[in-house]
């Protein structure tokens, strides 16, 4: 919006960051300590404020070996001689600045422990040099330690004040954002050197998701605050989008009566978490995954941050998609292991929005999972044919016996019968994580407009127009990235002239 020649001015700023998760806190810790007066708008209440960051596991990738994650994401995402979802020059700044994420991290005084060598697909030229490095005490503490030095350096966060539009002047230069305060009064902040747009995804934007990703519904476990405002105001001053048809999802355990969707722990004592990665050491209690008809569609040791994509498949005779919704269907062996749920993150996690029960006996009886005495009864109640589910389990059950899969290709450790009744069942539904599209980005986090050009003053960091194409390379990307472009758009935005109106 062009700014009015009579408005006031409520604050003063260099550089304004829109969003108070990992993305706004780097940012803003870089661009402080480059010398510039720094404001953060965030859009929840200081004493509720609850970020995809803070839910998140705190794991993050730093790659041990520049060039070697140069290769491995630009095979990721080379889709010709010269197409990919991403630049190879923004790959490069991702990488170099990626590869210091520990150290920087290290200097804030975090304690982190290496959880796992190797991205996400091993066989992809490059996957070795990818090392995912977490947060000793998960996302909650990380995020702690950075609120803390955003307060020992004073830098002031204006909470309750989600931003609106941002302000331009006659030569289209972003100099500032207009907010409303929580008694929805006006806040207008300028900001001489850039605005930093870090305020998280499209995941709780129902019209955005419908028109953008590739399925629909997808439910996703980052905080309902991600209504996709990034997105709007950078397009309303020219910025062109990218990425909006990728995602970090899987499955999601939406329920009704809760607003987030769980993250789930398919095989018990948190054998999700190793899953494709450390299979020696997973032990996991037998599960199968089939589609709304009760007929498996996948190896279910499935890539963590993509499997999203085949759910999703659409029936164009039935009008449908087959896959959603999906079932998690399992016996009494896994249902006494411990919580269906990860409890370590998302809503389970140390936020505590919601307490899981140990046995998972009061979800049962909340009707969030369907039992049956039998394969028979529990298909009834899924709406299947009785005939077709039995089939698919006396056939895994035939797979288990003989050790090998010769529909999908399981890990034989996994070839884990299921004949311990009652039976049950939960509904897959597809999400995950988070949403990668938004506003498009250069090597210097400034958001382009569709011809490629900065528009002057505007930046972004963090998963809003992530730098992730459809496929994402490990878990722990989405943190990395929050580090290394929080860093890069805190250090250029200080680095500007001071604008005027
Ligand atoms: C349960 C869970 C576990 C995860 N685990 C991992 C993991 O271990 N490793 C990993 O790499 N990734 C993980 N992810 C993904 C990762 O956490 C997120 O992609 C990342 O934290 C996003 O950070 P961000 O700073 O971009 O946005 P967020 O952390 O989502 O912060 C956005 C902030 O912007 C605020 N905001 C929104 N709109 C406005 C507005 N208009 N004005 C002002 N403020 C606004 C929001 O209130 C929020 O505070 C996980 C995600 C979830 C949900």
């Amino acid at each position: 919006m062009l700014v009015p020649n009579d408005l006031p001015w409520h604050k003063t700023c260099d550089v304004a960051i829109i969003g108070y998760g990992m993305a706004g806190a780097v940012a803003a810790i870089t661009a402080h300590d480059a010398g510039a007066k720094v404001i953060i708008l965030e859009k929840q209440p200081a004493d509720t404020h609850c970020t995809a960051s803070s839910m998140s596991s705190g794991t993050f990738v730093c790659p041990n070996d520049v060039q070697g994650a140069i290769t491995y994401l630009k095979t990721l995402w080379k889709v010709s001689d010269d197409l990919y979802w991403t630049p190879p020059d923004i790959i490069e700044a991702w990488a170099i600045y990626a590869s210091q994420n520990k150290d920087w991290m290290e200097k804030l005084g975090a304690k982190l422990r290496l959880v796992r060598k190797g991205g996400e697909h091993p066989g992809v030229p490059g996957a070795d040099s990818i090392e995912l490095w977490s947060f000793r005490g998960l996302g909650l503490p990380m995020m702690e330690m950075l609120y803390g030095h955003i307060k020992a350096r004073g830098i002031e966060v204006v909470y309750s004040t989600p931003a609106r539009e941002l302000l331009t002047n006659l030569r289209g230069e972003v100099i500032g954002v207009m907010a409303k305060d929580g008694m929805g009064e006006a806040v207008s902040v300028k900001a001489l050197r850039g605005v930093i747009l870090c305020c998280g995804g499209f995941e709780y934007n129902e019209e955005m998701k419908l028109q953008y990703l590739k399925v629909y519904p997808s439910w996703f476990d980052a905080h309902p605050a991600n209504t996709g405002d990034g997105v709007k105001m950078a397009m309303k001053v020219g910025a062109d989008l990218w990425h909006m048809n990728c995602v970090s999802a899987r499955f999601a355990a939406k329920f009704p009566g809760f607003p987030a969707p769980f993250k789930f722990d398919f095989g018990g004592k948190g054998w999700i978490t190793r899953l494709s990665h450390d299979q020696e050491t997973a032990h996991p209690c037998g599960f199968i995954i089939t589609d709304r008809y009760g007929r498996r569609y996948t190896n279910e040791n499935f890539r963590v941050h993509s499997v999203y994509y085949e759910t999703t498949s659409f029936d164009t005779h039935r009008l449908e998609y087959p896959r959603v919704p999906s079932y998690f269907i399992f016996d009494r062996v896994r249902m006494a292991s411990g919580p269906l749920v990860q409890t370590h993150s998302g809503p389970a996690g140390p936020h505590r929005l919601y307490t899981w029960s140990p046995d998972n006996s009061a979800e049962l009886r909340r009707g969030w999972i369907t039992e049956g005495k039998t394969v028979g009864e529990l298909a009834r109640k899924l709406g299947m044919t009785p005939s077709v589910l039995r089939n698919t389990i006396g056939s895994w059950n035939g797979y288990c016996e003989n050790g090998a899969d010769p529909k999908f290709g399981r890990n034989p450790r996994e070839l884990v019968p299921l004949n311990n009744p009652p039976f049950y069942a939960v509904q897959l539904l597809p999400g995950g994580a988070n949403t990668q599209g938004g506003p498009r980005r250069n090597k210097l986090a400034q958001i382009v407009d569709p011809d490629g050009k900065p528009i002057p003053g505007l930046y972004e960091a963090g998963e809003l127009g992530s730098v992730y194409g459809m496929i994402n390379p490990a878990g722990g990307c989405n943190l990395a990235e929050c580090i290394a472009f929080g860093r890069i758009a805190g250090e250029n935005a200080a680095k500007e002239e001071a604008r005027s109106e």
